[in-house]
């Protein structure tokens, strides 16, 4: 640690930078709890320097008159880079983040295809002509919303970064961007090539640091118009308040306790599978998890049990081993807390599978995959966000108080439902409260399909043309055409 080698630096302006007050902060490979690298420690300076370099790449129009058909290209050329560098970029982020490296490959495509989608759909942008009942042309044109800051969680470090980044720019914005302080390297090193790719230098600004010390000032700066955020609903909460005094544009995605759904008629091994997919994938650390699983009474003894089975049988290793299907957890103090919700679910249910950390593992934030059953849904286990590989079975007896318990919860990201009968699947469809349900599935993610929550799981929709809208205003221009004067006085 120290050496010039490992330390990272932001990207202000199109430059290389420092923080201004010259403190670093450490960045730890969660599967050996070593230091890898540092990263600057910015604070308000650095974040009114980054705002600064923003906002005048946006009033020069040095980004937002470019062409969209320039924009669009810049963002393929990106995607380009991304896929080239793949390989490296994957092993950054798994080992950064603890992932387990197939699932960083595909995170990496999943970057690539999210910078091509909105690098196509730059020049979609279209405006509309209003029908108005006057001789005039009445036309509602689409502009940018103008500096966005974005403020990003740890657990798709560089995905969560494009999902921010790409509709942005395609939209004509420019950004400051806030990675994680526990997994801030994959978007630096995307950051070194936004000059070669044709980015004017201020479109894009990446600065690390601290929620509080760096993620704060952002959200309250009066030149910032924008504030897109993935975290907790804590400190989305936080975001919010600190966005009234300017009335910035919010869009939150908080996360949730997501109902995962077996009907007894449901194939009984795809329902296995999914169930352990839905809630283990990236070692829990999803804003969707199927956290909370809801299974039909008549099959529930032996859903637990053909669970439990599987679940102990979850290679976990660490995250760079290809066979490596669970990885540790990002950080000493989400292993923790994800730890403590282990020993609380030990009170207040009947462990099924795991529950501690797993024997022989060594260092490494490495957590046993843990099953509850016979959970009430009022259980704390049941209700907060987790964060884990930690699921929650709760048995029901039928459709309607399967919706009732699915319901129950302030949440509402995402759902999915399992059975073969399509006419109750859509019906349950329909009943549930949350943005994104999957039937017969949990967790495909497609940049063509909206994202985002119902209730406390936030508002506004990432990805698709739902992404791209939530960075442009609406302006109505009225053109008379009516040569005479207007003839009232
Ligand atoms: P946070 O919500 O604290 O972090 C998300 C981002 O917000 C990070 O970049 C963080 O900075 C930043 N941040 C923190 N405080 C502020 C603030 N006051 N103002 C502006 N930005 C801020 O999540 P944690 O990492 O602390 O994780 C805690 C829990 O949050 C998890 O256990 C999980 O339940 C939930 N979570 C949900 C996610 C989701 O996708 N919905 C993602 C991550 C976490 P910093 O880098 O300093 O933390």
């Amino acid at each position: 640690m120290g050496t010039d080698m490992n330390r990272y630096r932001m990207h202000i302006n199109g430059e290389s930078v420092e923080a201004r007050r010259g403190a670093w902060f450490p960045v730890y490979d969660p599967s050996t709890e070593e230091i890898i690298a540092e990263a600057p420690d910015a604070d308000e300076n650095d974040v009114n320097r980054a705002v600064q370099a923003a906002r005048a790449a946006f009033d020069s129009g040095a980004w937002p008159q470019t062409t969209a058909q320039e924009r669009g290209r810049i963002l393929l050329r990106l995607a380009e880079r991304i896929r080239k560098e793949s390989a490296m970029l994957a092993e950054l982020e798994s080992r950064n983040s603890g992932k387990p490296i197939v699932e960083a490959e595909y995170d990496m495509a999943d970057v690539a295809t999210c910078f091509e989608y909105y690098g196509g759909l730059a020049t979609k942008v279209a405006g509309y002509v209003n029908p108005v009942p006057d001789n005039a042309l009445s036309l509602s044109l689409k502009e940018p919303v103008g500096v966005a800051g974005q403020i990003i969680p740890w657990n798709y470090p560089l995905l969560m970064a494009a999902w921010k980044l790409a509709p942005a720019l395609a939209a004509g914005c420019t950004c400051v961007l806030k990675p994680a302080e526990q997994a801030p390297l994959t978007v630096l090193e995307m950051a070194r090539w936004f000059a070669d790719v044709g980015l004017p230098p201020g479109v894009v600004n990446i600065v690390t640091g601290f929620g509080e010390t760096a993620g704060a000032p952002l959200a309250r700066h009066p030149e910032v118009n924008k504030i897109a955020f993935t975290g907790s609903a804590a400190v989305g909460k936080l975001i919010l308040k600190s966005a009234v005094d300017t009335i910035k544009r919010v869009t939150l995605e908080l996360g949730g306790k997501s109902p995962n759904i077996f009907f007894a008629d449901a194939d009984f091994e795809a329902a296995i599978d999914g169930a352990l997919f839905g809630v283990f994938i990236n070692q829990g650390e999803v804003c969707s998890a199927g956290s909370r699983i809801l299974v039909e009474r008549s099959i529930y003894s032996r859903f637990v049990e053909g669970m439990a089975e599987k679940a102990k049988r979850i290679k976990l290793g660490a995250p760079l081993v290809r066979e490596t299907k669970m990885g540790p957890l990002v950080s000493k103090e989400q292993y923790e807390r994800v730890r403590a919700f282990q020993e609380l679910g030990k009170r207040e249910a009947k462990l099924a599978a795991g529950g501690g950390r797993p024997a022989g593992m060594g260092k490494g934030y490495y957590v046993e995959p843990t099953i509850f059953c016979n959970v009430d849904n009022s259980a704390r286990i049941a209700r907060e966000e987790i964060f884990g590989p930690v699921a929650t079975v709760i048995p029901f007896n039928d459709e309607a108080e399967a919706v009732r318990i699915a319901n129950d919860t302030p949440y509402g990201l995402a759902a999915a439902v399992w059975s073969r009968d399509i006419f109750k699947a859509f019906r349950v469809v329909k009943a549930l409260r949350a943005g994104i349900v999957w039937v017969n599935h949990m967790q495909p993610t497609y940049v063509e399909a909206p994202w985002g929550g119902y209730k406390q799981s936030g508002f506004g929709r990432e990805l698709g043309p739902w992404g791209i809208e939530e960075y442009l205003e609406t302006k109505q221009v009225h053109i008379n055409l009516n040569e005479q004067p207007i003839g009232w006085y």
